[in-house]
This record gives structure tokens, sequence and C-alpha cells, in this order.
């Protein structure tokens, strides 16, 4: 079921409008992350991520169970991935970089799936080469922040078919079309590649127990927008003898315009891992933010940073230190700082940070084979 009312939309393939995520936890029906699954985190992890402590991961579904498996001694993978419809944005890497540190704390597999396939499908402008092409770019993302090529696997749908296809079908006979289209909101328009797609997302989260020979917890850090395709996956994994992947659920980093998430096919809602400096200062410098209508108001009464763009840049990505971000959040809501002041600070972090990545980037190209899956067929474990 799409989550939809007048005030936000929150589907797979859309995010509009202000997001109540209380409402959405109530729709979606998983749990907010509590205090007493915080600790447990700390508890295994030595510390809690920046993401943890700001409450921008919010909602799960059987995390609790995963660290009860934990302390059983039976260990977990990580699944995540991203449709290529463009180059990765920043909103991705925030992902990506709770992973990185889920996968550090942890120690276990990475499964990183992009998602060629569905692009193709869902874009009515995108031709198969061309999302073939952003995936072995967005690729380049996930090895320049430094994942290991020991512990993280690429998986691109159109290249890795024969390892996925088995497991794919297996998923599909058990999802009926009466199904998809309750959850997806499909209707006769829809072709018959996007209604049979749910069936390859599933099988990065059981590929790794196929590939070990039996059954391993997956967790999935994700945006709660992709919820939909696992509310599927979890009945149908557990059909079919593998556990229910657990969720681990984030919000959404704000486009810079007002409204809306990041989306590659905006490009200037989003700052973007290949921009410029030049296109990121343009960028920044036209983002909405909390800030009043003139510089002797917003002295007198203060901005906004919650609805502020540029402070959720800060949030989500550019600030981990939380006596920095609340120093900024002091000066914008007291007045003692006005926005051109706050989008220059901004600019600069994100021009220092993805200068740096871009030349990680580039030395990714020659290390993109080491992180692909390698194709194998793959065994159906029995329950452990
Ligand atoms: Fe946003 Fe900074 Fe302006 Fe506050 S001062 S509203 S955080 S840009």
């Amino acid at each position: 079921m799409p989550s939809g009312n007048e005030e936000f939309v929150v589907t797979p393939w859309e995010v509009r409008g202000k997001v109540d995520y209380d409402k959405l936890v109530k729709q979606f029906g998983t749990e907010r992350i509590d205090e007493a699954l915080l600790k447990r985190f700390q508890k295994h992890a030595g510390e809690l991520h920046y993401l943890l402590r700001r409450g921008i991961y919010f909602s799960h579904r059987d995390m609790n169970w995963v660290f009860d498996e934990l302390e059983k001694g039976h260990p977990f993978f990580l699944y995540n991935g991203r449709g290529p419809s463009g180059h990765t944005h920043i909103g991705h890497l925030t992902q990506l970089i709770f992973t990185k540190w889920m996968q550090e704390k942890f120690h276990c597999p990475y499964y990183f799936q992009l998602t060629d396939d569905e692009k193709f499908l869902f874009h009515p402008d995108l031709e198969l080469k061309d999302t073939q092409q952003y995936a072995r770019e967005n690729a380049l993302d996930v090895i320049a922040l430094g994942f290991k090529p020991a512990d993280t696997t690429i998986i691109i749908d159109s290249m890795h078919a024969r390892s996925l296809y088995p497991l794919a079908i297996q998923v599909a006979k058990r999802v009926t079309f009466s199904t998809a289209r309750a959850v997806f909101g499909f209707d006769n328009s829809n072709n018959i590649g996007q209604i049979f797609y749910t069936s390859f997302q599933a099988v990065p989260a059981i590929l790794h127990s196929a590939r070990v020979g039996h059954n391993v917890p997956c967790v999935i850090p994700l945006g709660i927008d992709q919820d939909a395709h696992f509310r599927v996956a979890r009945d149908v994994v557990d059909k079919m003898g593998y556990f229910k992947p657990a969720l681990l659920h984030s919000m959404f980093l704000p486009g810079l315009q007002e409204g809306g998430k990041m989306s590659a096919s905006d490009p200037d809602s989003s700052l973007f891992t290949v921009d410029p400096p030049a296109v990121i200062k343009r960028k920044l410098q036209n983002a909405f933010t909390g800030g009043r209508g003139n510089a002797a108001e917003q002295r007198k009464l203060g901005g906004n940073p919650e609805v502020c763009s540029v402070f959720w840049n800060y949030r989500l990505v550019f600030i981990p230190d939380d006596a920095k971000l609340q120093e900024i959040e002091q000066r914008c809501r007291t007045g003692a700082m006005l926005c051109g002041e706050c989008k220059n600070m901004l600019i600069d972090l994100a021009a220092k940070f993805l200068s740096a990545h871009q030349e990680k980037r580039e030395k990714a190209r020659d290390k993109l084979d080491d992180y692909l899956l390698k194709e194998e067929t793959a065994k159906k474990p029995s329950r452990r």
C-alpha cells in the first residue's frame, strides 16, 4: 500500500511533501527505534553512530531479533543498494556512510545491489545502456568510501542475472499479481517487467545464505520509502525457508528546494558526488533555508533549522560532531548567524568533502572488478 495523504506521499518511486514520520511508522506497521534498542547498538558497537544519536535512523523491523541472534553467536550480513538513474547524490552517501560503520563495527559481509533493471523498467526516458553505465558510476562511490573488497560484494542486476534469477523466480512464484497490485499500486498500464521487478530486489536478502549454504540473518539499512519491497519479500522468503530480513529505516535528506527529497532526476534538488566546486556553490547559494524575509528580522527572531535544507545537510552528512552542530543550531535560532554566512560555511565544507571523494572515486575505476559479484550457482539452505 503506497502511503499517500493530503500532506505527503511516500512510495518506492516518489517522496513528496512534508513527511510525518510518526504517521509512516503507524501506516507501515514498523517499530520506532527506542532507547532500549539504542543501548543494544551501543553495547555491541561500543558507540552510537551520529545518525543513530540524531534519530535519522528512526524505525525498524526485527532489529531486536537480530541482536538476540548476535548474542547467541549468530552474526548477520548487510544488504542495501541504489537505483542507478543518475549519479549518486549526498542523500545516498548518508546511507553508505552508515552502512560502512555497521560493517566495521559488526565485521560483516555487505551486498550492494545496483538495480539497473528497475530504473530501465520504470523510467520511460532511460535506455538499459544508460542505467548500466550509471550503475558502474554509482559503484565507484561505494568503493571510494573505503568498503573493504574482501567483505563487500557489488551486484549489478543485468550483469549478475545468472546468480540472481534462480532465486528471483522462486520469489516470483510466491507473489500474486493481486499482492503486487495492492502493495505497489499497479494497474493495467504497468509493463510486466515492473511487476516482476520486486522479485529481483528481494534476492540479495537471501543470497548470502544461499551462497554459504545456511541461514544468516540479514540487516537492510534503507530509506523508509523502500519498505514496501521488503514487506512483500519478508513474507515470501520466510515461506522459502530463509530468515526474514530485518530493516533499519532512515529519514530522507530533504532536497535543496522546498518539499520532497533529493532526487537523481532533479539535478538542482541535490548535490551529486561528481559536482565541481562552481556547481556546488550555485546549488547551495540557491538552497531553501529556514531564514526570515530580511536580515533585521532574522537577527531579531532567529531562523528555523528544522525546515532548512542547509541545516539538514549539516545534520546528515557534513557535521558529525554533535557539539559543532549544536553551536550552529544555537547561532541560527538566536539570529547570531545569517543564512549567507551559514551557506558559505556549507559551500566550503561540501567542496572540500566532495573534492577528496572525487579523487578516491577516480582511483576506484581500476578496483571495480575486485568488488563485483563472482557468478556462481546458488545452493538452497536449510533452516538452522
Ligand atoms: Fe538555515 Fe543556517 Fe539560515 Fe539557520 S542560519 S536558517 S541553519 S541557513
